[in-house]
C-alpha cells in the first residue's frame, strides 16, 4: 500500500469521502478503536452510515464510569449493531491489584503507565491482530502530544496503518455533527468532563482550562498519553 499515493488521492476530500474510500475501495481489514469519545461517536455514526456492519471495538478497562457503559448500550441500540468489547487479561489485573492496591496509578507516571498497559495496551494489541488499518478519533488540536499527527500514519508500535479522519476537525465541528445528527454521547460531558477515560483518572474541568486537563490531572501535559497513540 502506497501511503503517499493515497494521501495525494485523498487531498481535499471530505471526511465522508475518506471513510468511503477506505471502507469500500481499498478492500482492507479496517476497524475503529472507539473510546466512546465524542470524536469516536461521530466516526461510528459515519461508519455505520456508510457500511452498516463496519467494525468497531472498544476496550473495557474495568474502571470505566457507568455513563460509558450506558453509552455503549445506547449506541448499539441506535445503530442496531454491537460494538465488540475487549477486556484485560484477568491474571494481569489480579496480580497488579493484589500487589499494588486499587490506586497504584496515582503513585507515579511509571505505575500509571503500568496500569494503562495492562488494562488498555495489551487488550488493544489483541484487538488489532489481523487488522490492516486502525481508525482513530484523534484531532490535532486536542493536546501538545497530538499536534504533529497526520491523516494517515504508519504506526510503528503496532505494525499497521493508522487513519485519523478527524485530524483537522475542531471541537466545535465535532459537537455540531453530534447535535445535528442526534448522535448519542456520554452524559458526563454535560457535567463538565471534556475527555472521559477511566473513572479514577478523569474529572470535570473549569471554564478556560485545557481540554486534556481533566485526564491524569496530576501529571504534566507532555506525559498525558496512555501509550495507545505514542
Ligand atoms: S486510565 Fe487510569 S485506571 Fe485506566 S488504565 Fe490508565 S491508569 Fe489505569
Amino acid at each position: 500500500m502506497n501511503i503517499e499515493k493515497i494521501k495525494l488521492e485523498l487531498k481535499d476530500k471530505s471526511t465522508k469521502d475518506v471513510l468511503e474510500y477506505f471502507l469500500n475501495e481499498l478492500h482492507v481489514n479496517i476497524a475503529l478503536a472507539s473510546s466512546l469519545s465524542i470524536e469516536d461517536q461521530v466516526l461510528a455514526d459515519m461508519l455505520y452510515g456508510i457500511k452498516e456492519d463496519a467494525k468497531i471495538f472498544t476496550l473495557d478497562t474495568g474502571r470505566l464510569p457507568k455513563q460509558t457503559y450506558e453509552l455503549i448500550e445506547k449506541t448499539n441500540n441506535k445503530y442496531k449493531q454491537k460494538i465488540k468489547v475487549y477486556f484485560p487479561q484477568t491474571k494481569a489485573v489480579e496480580a497488579l491489584v493484589n500487589e499494588k492496591g486499587m490506586f497504584s496509578f496515582y503513585n507515579s507516571i511509571d505505575e500509571r503507565k503500568e496500569c494503562c498497559f495492562i488494562r488498555k495496551i495489551e487488550p488493544l494489541k489483541r484487538a488489532l491482530k489481523g487488522i490492516d488499518i486502525w481508525i482513530t478519533g484523534l484531532r490535532r488540536d486536542q493536546s501538545v502530544t497530538r499536534d504533529k499527527m497526520e491523516l494517515i500514519e504508519w504506526d510503528e508500535g503496532n505494525g499497521l496503518l493508522k487513519l485519523n479522519p478527524l485530524i483537522d476537525w475542531s471541537e466545535e465541528d465535532v459537537w455540531a455533527h453530534i447535535k445535528f445528527n442526534n448522535v448519542p454521547y456520554n452524559k458526563l460531558h454535560d457535567e463538565g468532563y471534556p475527555s472521559i477515560g477511566c473513572e479514577p483518572c478523569s474529572r470535570a474541568i473549569k471554564n478556560g482550562e485545557d481540554i486534556r486537563s481533566g485526564r491524569w490531572w496530576w501529571e504534566n501535559p507532555e506525559h498525558k498519553e496512555c501509550g495507545l497513540h505514542n
